[in-house]
């Protein structure tokens, strides 16, 4: 008689084999950034693929969304002039992705410190804060965009909230 497989077990097979594709070229097989294969893959254009390294892997919906979203958030802080106020908009968007790192797990505190130590909002010049934190993002083979994405979301979300509730607009 065959038995048959455990569905966990092979759930959680699939989802080993997923953790082991991350980071790897997959072709038309898998998502460079996830791993997950079976869904529909492109290439990530969001603008900072030379540096992220997404250019030349495909990578499926969710992952290029999320590679867009902090695409976009960087070029923002990229442009932000350099100042020693920590309430400036480079120093503001900095802590955003530091802070939003500290709720995944051990690839998101490898980059957050890693930042913290090669990347400073307030002394670096333009050019040099662009090169080193682009840095500490392949350094430290992050790849868990979906779950910084959304982590910053939160943030943003809270940020609001303070900001609005301390202005008094809503008579709270
Ligand atoms: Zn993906
Ligand atoms: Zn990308």
């Amino acid at each position: 008689m065959k038995l048959e497989p455990n569905p966990i077990d092979v759930l959680l097979a699939d989802c080993e084999a997923q953790l082991r594709r991350r980071g790897k070229d997959g072709g038309d097989s898998w998502c460079y950034l996830c791993g997950v294969s079976g869904v529909a893959l492109s290439r990530c254009d969001c603008g900072l693929s030379e540096s992220l390294r997404c250019g030349k892997s495909k990578v499926c919906d969710d992952c290029r969304d999320a590679h867009r979203k902090i695409a976009s958030q960087l070029e923002l802080m990229f442009m932000a002039k350099r100042t020693a106020r920590a309430n400036s908009r480079r120093s503001r968007l900095y802590r955003q992705i530091r802070e939003a790192c500290e709720s995944l797990g051990p690839e998101g505190q490898r980059l957050r410190s890693r930042l913290g130590r090669e990347a400073c909002p307030y002394g670096d010049e333009e050019k040099q804060f662009r090169v080193n934190v682009l840095g500490a993002f392949t350094g430290s083979g992050f790849l868990d965009f979906v779950g910084l994405a959304k982590a910053i979301d939160e943030q943003q979300r809270i940020e609001l909230a303070f900001a609005i509730s301390r202005s008094g607009i809503l008579d709270l």
